[in-house]
């Protein structure tokens, strides 16, 4: 069993990555363009056309992915950084993922409580889903996904776990390195990358255990604000 905190370093990194991201996403529609400027010009059997037609999807997709997984930092970083309930944020991941979940037979159990940190509500729902998207996709026949919220020492604990196909300790080493990924032209290796980067701004920790064909596990902790109570103003 390996355990692995993430290291500031690994961050510098990204503040290049902006730039590369435009690049990544230009590619895929240098491709598609290709094919429609080739369609135009050529009579084509529709055998071909066809091939062609599914090859810009998939080119579309692949674009899609990388913005879906980046989008955050088309926004200034920490704009909309204020107090929010955690057991909201990740309430409304739950109900974003419950459809892949149930595509895969995974079954979500979650216990979360009320806790109030500074934190901004995209950026979190991005680094929760970017993180139980992986615990899923690890899980493609059927397995658990927790998510529990538990008290830590003037901090919450968010707990994500999964019991799906586990890290080699190689991997595991290289979790959140830019374009990093197991899953071919399936994965962008940007996903973590962004919860790393996410949860650093919000001056979180996370910590990364995981065993090859057993699960992995991540925990996310957050300093409270107000001491984790709900302050009396807001409403519910
Ligand atoms: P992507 O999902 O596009 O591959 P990520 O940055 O989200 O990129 O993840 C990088 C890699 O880390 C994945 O390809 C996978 O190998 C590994 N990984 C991340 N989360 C998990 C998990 N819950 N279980 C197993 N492997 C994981
Ligand atoms: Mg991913």
């Amino acid at each position: 069993l390996k355990r692995r905190v993430v290291k500031a370093e690994k961050m510098e990194v990204v503040s290049h990555l902006a730039s590369s991201i435009s690049h990544e996403v230009r590619n895929p529609l240098a491709v598609v363009k290709g094919f429609l400027q080739l369609m135009d010009k050529t009579e084509l059997p529709r055998e071909k056309q066809r091939e062609f037609i599914n090859l810009s999807i998939n080119e579309i997709n692949r674009a899609n992915d990388i913005i879906k997984n980046y989008l955050t930092f088309a926004k200034p970083a920490l704009e909309n950084v204020r107090m929010v309930d955690i057991k909201e944020e990740l309430q409304t991941t739950i109900e974003m993922i419950t459809p892949l979940a149930n595509m895969n037979c995974v079954a979500i159990e979650s216990r979360l409580d009320t806790y109030m940190i500074n934190g901004d509500p995209q950026l979190l729902q991005q680094s929760f889903l970017n993180i139980t998207k992986n615990c899923i996709e690890a899980m493609p026949n059927s397995g658990r996904l927790i998510i529990n919220t538990l008290q830590g020492d003037n901090e919450v604990v968010v707990k994500i776990a999964d019991n799906g196909k586990g890290m080699s300790e190689q991997q595991l080493a290289r979790i959140g390195e830019p374009y990093f990924t197991t899953k071919g032209r399936e994965g962008t290796g940007l996903g973590m990358m962004v919860v790393f980067q996410i949860i650093e701004m919000l001056k979180g920790k996370i910590t990364v255990t995981s065993k090859l064909d057993e699960g992995t596990t991540f925990l996310i902790r957050f300093p409270l604000a107000n001491l984790g109570r709900k302050v009396p103003s807001t409403q519910e």
